[in-house]
Parts: structure tokens; sequence; C-alpha cells
């Protein structure tokens, strides 16, 4: 069983640093050297690394008979996509397949459409990816292979939900390792892809047939679980064994494959930061990912296309990371046909390419029931072509990343999204270009680039990942944590302290405290007046408290202590609000500098504001920011709005681009126009070998004054519709 431990390398480079126990001073590595930014060493495929601009067409069953080959191929064209996926097999085959049990498009007849797309995807230069889709069977291949079929936890074979005259079928047997094996070495012959995009090939939730059954308790002892409790051992056992079940798949897929066409790849549709998957795993195995966010569900801003680019880029580095993005609305009603505004789908598409995704639209049915998405995709695949020599080859420029946990959420459980996703709302509203790291991958080489590194209650770390943290702030980077981070094991036991007390200074008391209600917390203005960390909160006395904080027992007295805790006292009756206690020496905000600087949050500032928004948290956030980081800003942008700011550095460019989210519908998304906003001063520190040579606007198409003041350089954007991109030449 695999518990994702550190590599060899990586245990190697980061007992290292920290054996040498010297503060090492933290040399600034220059991001604008293309060296230093850490970087996958495989080699991507030609094929992966080429295609900018994906196309997917996913066929429905009777296509073949109804839909316009020569119309795809000439939008394809037009709107010059250099990439791809086309429906092959599956659930479906549309082509004249061999495979028993391998169901042809009952529209076939006897054509070959998936040959004749091939072939003109092909005339056109196009990266050609094939589509699978194992998720489902028919009764033939039930009746003859029944043990190809999940069954439900009573034993009965499982009928599909959506479509009941098929069978859902098992992954983790002989339907994904046999059969699929032949379909994936069938299509790999005829048409030679260079790879196959999986779909729905990890199966549709929980199993208990024959094969699950007894490779579970062949591999682990166990019979299958019956809880879903993810503290549960069976269940954990579970997840470990089902996930390497699939690295095993990929790599049995890969193997097939390769040996008819050595460059293709299997592309698994297999998710982000929240995904049951060991994502590390995967991308070592996929030259590309495809980031799957096919369309908004509840309350989600288009910020959360740029949180997936960072997740997919913390594990893949510069290996392609492409952007799945819909045309239509979905939610759980699946409108699959559906199609939602240009404005809409272009604030998705646009914050996609603004965190360096390459963009996929995706297309079911290829017989078009409504055309009007057709222009916005080609607005934005003409604009991207144009200008893809700043687009193309390019790193980030942050300082900054956020650590993200598949661990804490398997394993510590609850909503730890929450914690991340506040900080990323403060860090969009602050316009601070930043990353996200994966906490499997804190080792020096990936968290060169960083000065800081947030960790929102990342509670589920291992020794030696602590040890990881602790050697780079031994190294002068800087940490901000919040929260549980650290109180628990990398498999979710919790430990009696945090395992990073001796960082944070401070040992736990043994008790939390919450939900608390109508608590604040209190700004030491007459100890630290005119302290940083009040930047914005000069004429605030007190802000409110977060929801739940942890009882701290410091180690020592600390130089600092701006914010103290007001403890709850009564909301009702509203006789009896008042506080009991109108100041505590109780802090909620523990600041320590040992080599780089450290700040630790007991209390869920992060996931409070999330929850609630709350300004004053905006501000004590960005400023316990800038205290970490302790540094002049490499990018600032200044202006009105709400905007996406990323950065990056290509061989002959610097880009920023700023993305209007600025709209009464930011938060969840559906905009119906955009709203301009006035002029925005962009200002960059430019190490003294780099030379701008000239600023462009790469949306409005026009060339911009430079200005210059020692090492910065600033450009006056004028206003901005839905996007713009400063483009620097070098
Ligand atoms: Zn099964």
């Amino acid at each position: 069983m695999s518990h994702l431990p550190l590599t060899r390398r990586e245990f190697l480079q980061s007992t290292a640093v920290a054996g040498t126990g010297a503060a090492l001073a933290r040399v600034t590595p220059n991001l604008f050297a293309q060296a230093v930014v850490p970087v996958s060493r495989e080699t991507t495929a030609a094929w992966a690394s080429r295609a900018m601009r994906w196309a997917q067409l996913t066929l429905v069953e009777d296509d073949p008979a109804h839909f316009d080959p020569a119309f795809w191929l000439d939008f394809f064209k037009r709107t010059h996509s250099d990439g791809v996926c086309l429906s092959g097999g599956g659930c479906v085959a549309y082509y004249p397949t061999q495979v028993p049990f391998h169901h042809r498009s009952a529209w076939l007849g006897d054509r070959d459409v998936l040959g004749e797309l091939v072939s003109g995807c092909r005339k056109l230069d196009m990266s050609v990816l094939i589509r699978t889709d194992p998720h489902a069977t028919y009764d033939d291949a039930k009746a003859a292979h029944p043990d190809w079929i999940a069954v439900e936890a009573n034993g009965n074979p499982r009928r599909h939900w959506a479509s009941p005259e098929m069978w859902v079928t098992c992954a983790l047997g002989p339907y994904n390792f046999e059969f699929m094996t032949a379909v994936h070495k069938e299509i790999m012959s005829r048409y030679r892809p260079d790879g196959i995009f999986m779909n729905r090939w990890d199966g549709s939730g929980d199993c208990y047939c024959q094969h699950c059954r007894e490779n579970f308790k062949a591999a682990t002892g166990f019979d299958l679980p019956r809880t879903t409790d993810s503290h549960d051992p069976t269940r954990r056992a579970f997840h470990d064994w089902r996930r390497q079940r699939f690295v095993d798949l990929v790599d049995l897929w890969n193997g097939e494959i390769r040996a008819i066409n050595p460059d293709s790849s299997v592309i698994p549709n297999s998710g982000g930061a929240s995904s049951p998957h060991n994502t590390i795993e995967m991308s070592r195995r996929a030259p590309m990912l495809a980031a799957d966010r096919q369309a908004r569900h509840g309350l989600e801003p288009p910020w959360l296309v740029g949180k997936s680019a960072k997740e997919y880029r913390a594990t893949m580095g510069n290996k392609p990371v492409i952007g799945l993005f819909g045309i239509g609305l979905e939610e759980q009603y699946r409108w699959k046909d559906s199609v939602t505004g240009s404005a809409e789908i272009r604030i998705w598409a646009l914050d996609a390419v603004a965190n360096n995704m390459r963009p996929w639209y995706t297309k079911f049915s290829a017989t078009l029931h409504d055309e009007r998405w057709l222009k916005s995709i080609d607005d934005i695949y003409v604009w991207t072509e144009k200008n893809q020599h700043y687009l193309t080859d390019r790193r980030p420029l942050a300082r900054v990343a956020i650590v993200f946990s598949q661990q804490t959420s398997w394993y510590y459980g609850g909503r730890v999204e929450d914690y991340a996703l506040g900080w990323y709302q403060a860090m969009v509203e602050s316009r601070i270009p930043f990353e996200m790291v994966h906490d499997r991958l804190l080792d020096a080489e990936h968290l060169a680039p960083y000065k800081t590194l947030i960790l929102p209650n990342i509670a589920a770390l291992s020794d030696a990942q602590c040890d990881q943290l602790r050697a780079f702030v031994a190294g002068g980077g800087s940490i901000i944590a919040t929260h549980e981070t650290s109180l628990y094991d990398e498999l979710g036991a919790r430990r009696k302290n945090f395992a990073l007390a001796d960082l944070f200074g401070v040992d736990w008391a043994g008790k939390s405290e919450g939900p608390m209600h109508n608590s604040y917390i209190r700004l030491e203005h007459e100890a630290l007046p005119g302290n940083a960390l009040f930047a914005g909160l000069e004429d605030a006395p007190r802000i409110i408290n977060g929801v739940t904080r942890l009882d701290i027992t410091p180690r020592a007295k600390f130089a600092e202590t701006p914010f103290t805790l007001i403890p709850s006292y009564p909301d009702l009756p509203m006789e009896k609000v008042y506080p009991r206690v109108p100041k505590t020496d109780i802090s909620c905000l523990y600041l320590r500098q040992p080599a780089g600087r450290v700040a630790y949050f007991p209390f869920d500032i992060d996931r409070t504001f999330w929850e609630v928004l709350c300004a004053d948290h905006l501000k004590v956030m960005r400023n316990t920011l800038r205290w970490a980081t302790n540094e002049a800003p490499m990018v600032e942008v200044n202006g009105p709005g709400l905007l996406d700011v990323t950065a990056w550095r290509n061989p002959s460019s610097i880009t920023i681009h700023l993305v209007n989210l600025t709209n009464p519908m930011a938060m969840k998304g559906p905009y119906r126009d955009f709203f301009p906003v006035g002029a925005q001063t962009v200002r960059l520190r430019l190490p003294a070998d780099i030379h701008a040579k000239r600023a462009r606007l790469l949306a409005s198409g026009k060339e911009i004054a430079i200005e210059r003041s020692g090492a910065a350089i600033s450009v006056t954007v004028p206003s901005i519709l839905d996007h713009e991109v400063v483009a620097i030449d070098t």
C-alpha cells in the first residue's frame, strides 16, 4: 500500500538542508532567469507541447447519421485549434471494431466515423487524442461476462442510473484491465493517435463484485468496507488500495499502447486537489493533463479556474496543463446540450489563459442544437493564436505559494478546502500573483522560487514534511500557518501537540473552542502604535473573531502581540450583549523570526473569511502576508476593481494578465455583461540585466509608454473591459 511516501531524493534534499543547522541567508532567486524555476525533468512529447488550443468533440450515438464532419473540420481550422479529442470507444464505438462486446454505434452502418475525423484532423496538422469512456455496457456483455458489472452493497448488479438499459461496469476488475486494454490496443493500432483520453475510467462509486472483494482481501487482509467514515481503518486501506490499483491500470494501458506507438500516452481525467487519485503519480505518467471544470456549480467564482491551474501546475511542473471548459450550464440537472452567454464563456476561458492553461472546450453532440456558443470560442481562440508568442513557454513570477494537501482532505476530513478558498479570495482581492504547492513536494527545489508559504489548516503532516518546512524557514523562507496545521500525522491521527510547535513557538493546550458566537479581536494599538499589521485598520479598536480557536500555551513571551482575544459574550437578549471581559492577554496571532518569519493564527481566520468575507479579516491576512514576505513586491497593480492578476516570464517577454472579475455576478459566475474598470498602474521591479524594450496591451492591441524609475518600470492601462495583458518585450 502506498501512503505517498517522500521519494528518497525528496527526503535527502530536505534533510541535507535541515542538517546544516545554520540559518542560511535565503538568496532571492532570479525568477526572471529561465533556469531557476523548478521544472519537470521528463521531456514532454512534441504532440503535447505544441498543441495550444484544444477542441473536444464528444459524439453521441446517433451523430453518425446526422452530423457534418466538414463543418467541424472547418471550425477547427478557423479557430486555429491544434489539438483535438475525438470520441472513439468504450460505451460506443464509432469505428468498425473487432473487439467482442465493444458496442458499435447503431447508426454507424459501414462507416468509420472516427477514421474520417482522425484523417481530417491529421490533414490540419492537429495533435489527436481519442476519447474512451468505459463506465457502462450492455446486456450482451453482462450475459457473457457477469463479472464485468459493478455490484451494489446488497449484492445486486448495478443498473446505469441515467440510461437504465445499460449496466455500470467495475473499474477495478477485468472490464478495465482486459476488455478496455483490448479496446485501447485496437484504437492505437488502427489510428495511431497521440494519446487516449479516458473519461469516467475510474469507477462510479464503491463496487462489491467478486474481483473487488477478492483482490482487496488478498492485498490487505480486509473485507470491503461498509462504512464511508474516512477514519475507519478498512475504508482507509480501501482508498489506498484503490488509488494504487488505478496507478497500475494507467501503467498497464501505457505499456500496451506504447508498444504500438512509443510517443503515445493515456491521459487520465483524474481531478485536482480534491481528487481521490494520487495526483503526483498521475502527473509523472502524463505528458499533459486536463483540469476538467466543465461548468460552475452552486457558488463558484471564475477564479476557481485559476485555482485548478495552480494545483495541476504544482504536480505537472512545466508540462502542459489544459483548461477543459464547457459552454453550457449543468448543475445537478446536467443540461449537457445547453449553451450559456458569451460573457460567461469568456470570463472562465480568460481566467484559464491568464493562469497559463491552454484552452480546451468540450462539446457534447456533434449535431448542433444551438450554435450561439461558436463565436465566443472563435474570438478567444483567434486571439490566443495571434498572441501565442507571448503565451508560450512561460514560468510564473510568484513569491508566495499556498500549500494544499490531499492527505489532509483524505484523512483529516471536513471541509478543509474552505481554508484554502479563504486565502485564495484574499490573494485575488490583494492582486498578488501566487502559486500553489503540493504538500508532498516541499523539497528545497520545489520551494526555491518562494519567499512565503501559506499553510491553510494543513492539519495532516508527516514528521518528514515538517522537517522540510523547518528547513525552509531555516533557509530564510517564511510561513503563515492557521488553526490545526501539523496537529495530525500524515494518516490523520491526532498528535498530542503540533509537530511544528517549535516553529510556531507555542504548544497546544489540549482544548479547542467553537463554534464561538459574538467573539472579537482587540487591536493593541497602545502597545504597538503604527504597526504595519494594522494597515487599513488604524481606526479599528476591535474586529470580529473567527469561529473556532485552539487554546495555546506560548513557549516564551512574544516580542509583538498585535491582536488579543475578546472572549464570546451573550448575543441575546440584546440587553445582555456587553463584553464581560473587555481585554485579555490571549494572542490571536503569534509572530516569530527564527530565521525566516513565522506567523501562526490559532483560529480559523481563513475559513471564516471564506464564509463571511469580512473586510477586516482580509486586511489582517494581507498585512500578515506582507509582514511575512518582507520584501518589495515584484508586481504591483493599483487601480479600481476586482482583478485576478498573474505574472509570467518567457525567454523574450514578461506578461501580466489582468482579468476583470468586477461584476455583480462575481461570486457565482453567471456573467451577463462586462463592466469596465478605470486606469490601472502596473509596476514591475526588474533585475538589472533585464531591459524592457517596449510594452504592449494584447487585448486592446496598443503600444503603451514605459516609465522608468531605478530598477522599477511602470505602465498605465487606461481601462479594462474583460481582460488585458501587459506584454513587455525584453
Ligand atoms: Zn468491482
